[in-house]
Formats: C-alpha cells, sequence, structure tokens
C-alpha cells in the first residue's frame, strides 16, 4: 500500500505581529484557506505560530477554523519559579497544535544546544504537543561540505529522544537560507530531505508518516517548484507568513 504523506505549511510569525494586524490577518487566511481545507479535509493542514500574547486571541479568530495553532518555543522545565517562561502545558491548554522547536534562531541567539531541543522535544510530547523540529546547516558549513553530517547529527539528537509513534514534524531550514532571500534549490532542497527520510528509515521509524518541511524564503513564486519534490512535504514560511495573499498562495502551491 502507498501511504500518502500529509501535507503541511506551518507560519512562523517571529516577534512580529500585535492586535491590529491579528484582527486583520487571521480572518483573511480564515476566508482565503477554506476551500482548500475543506477540499482536501486532513491531507493538506495549514498552522499558524503567533508569538505567546496572541496565541488566545489567535484562537478565537481562527474560531472553527480547521487552521491550527502552533507556538514558536516553550521552558525546558514542566512549570515552577522560572520567571519569564512558558510552559508546554499552558500552550495545550491553549490550544495550541504544535510548537516549533531548534530553530536557527533560538539556536544562534539563544545557545540551543541539541541537548535542549532534545528535553524540549519531551516536554512538548509530554504536554500533547506536536513538535516541529528544525535541523539545518550554515553557510559555511555547507560550503566546507559538511551539512549531511551537521543535519545528521541534529536529526539524530532528536530522534534519541522521539518515541516511534510519536506525532512529529521535521523542518529542514539551510541557515543560509532564512530571511536573506536565498532559496536552496528545489534539488539541492531535496537532496537534503531524501537524506532525513533514509535516516528516519535508519533508525526505525516510519519515515512515510513524518511529514518534512522545507524552509528558507519560500515565497508563492518559489513554492511550487519546491513542494513538487518528491521528499518535500511542505514549508515552515517566515517572511511570508506575515502576507495574507502570499501565505495563501503558498499553501495553494502544495496541492
Ligand atoms: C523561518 O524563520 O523559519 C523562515 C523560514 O523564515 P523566512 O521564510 O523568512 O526565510
Amino acid at each position: 500500500m502507498v501511504s500518502v504523506r500529509p501535507k503541511l505549511v506551518v507560519g512562523n510569525w517571529k516577534m512580529n505581529g500585535d492586535t491590529a494586524q491579528m484582527q486583520a490577518l487571521l480572518p483573511s487566511l480564515v476566508s482565503g484557506l477554506a476551500n482548500l481545507l475543506s477540499a482536501s479535509p486532513k491531507a493538506i493542514t495549514v498552522a499558524v505560530c503567533p508569538s505567546f500574547p496572541f496565541l488566545g486571541l489567535g484562537k478565537i479568530l481562527l474560531g472553527s477554523s480547521p487552521i491550527a495553532l502552533g507556538a514558536q518555543n516553550i521552558a525546558m522545565a514542566k512549570s515552577g519559579a522560572f520567571t519569564g517562561e512558558v510552559s508546554a502545558s499552558m500552550l495545550a491548554d491553549l490550544h495550541c497544535r504544535y510548537v516549533i522547536l531548534g530553530h536557527s534562531e533560538r539556536r544562534a541567539l539563544y545557545g540551543e544546544t541539541d541537548a535542549v531541543v532534545a528535553e524540549k522535544i519531551e516536554r512538548a510530547l509530554e504536554a500533547g504537543l506536536e513538535p516541529i523540529v528544525c535541523v539545518g546547516e550554515t553557510l559555511g558549513e555547507r560550503e566546507s561540505g559538511r551539512f549531511a553530517e551537521v543535519i545528521a547529527q541534529q536529526m539524530s539528537a532528536a530522534l534519541k529522544v522521539l518515541p516511534k509513534t510519536a506525532m512529529f514534524v521535521l523542518a529542514y531550514e539551510p541557515v543560509w537560507a532564512i530571511g536573506t532571500g536565498k532559496t536552496a534549490s528545489p534539488e539541492q532542497a531535496q537532496e537534503v530531505h531524501a537524506l532525513i527520510r533514509a535516516q528516519l528509515s535508519a533508525s526505525g521509524f516510519d519515515a512515510q508518516s513524518v511529514p518534512i518541511l522545507y524552509g528558507g524564503s519560500v515565497k508563492s513564486n518559489n513554492a511550487a517548484s519546491l513542494f513538487s519534490q518528491p521528499d518535500i512535504d511542505g514549508g515552515l514560511i517566515g517572511g511570508a507568513a506575515l502576507v495574507a495573499e502570499e501565505f495563501i498562495a503558498i499553501c495553494s502551491a502544495l496541492q
């Protein structure tokens, strides 16, 4: 039997947005994506990940739309005296389905190591959240030909704590392509996605059931060529997720 992998587009709003932008953007996405999501229930999922303060409003504005809600980070601890932190269970309580973990900005700017990412994956799963685990190489690592090794290392730290039956998503995000306007070519992205899927398989996972997203300057004009690659199951979208028409066009390119 040929299994059809779930397809997914996730908007990572990063530290952008305010109440007015939420009130403008989310209703546009709800109406603009209604046909796509009702025509392909379950086959295509779309999620948005606003900043923590806007998750509650996000849930209200999404209403009964199938667009899912996600967050961009969680604490390593479950609860307690960790001033300023937000726990996985708080996000589950706010109806989040996903949480982005191991984003390169968190790895580079906040010193999140593979071990920290692994801890956070465990917290997410305990709370019933689906982690979207990001991996990717820097420009230097690509230019020195070490990208496969770097990604395999990040993957193996994550896979160690992921039960074989867990619901999770992987995202390949070459650091040199994030927010730079430089996109990996569809062939470069496909090469890494195939490696990631092979590692999943070799580690005992059902590789055909895990969505692997590409992220890094995905726009409406390059989404279709990336998404048409055999191992690319959708996208993790930064800048273009803040513009309704762009994001809707990117989601539509999944068909
Ligand atoms: C991201 O931050 O996950 C991302 C892919 O950003 P952008 O689409 O802006 O490159």
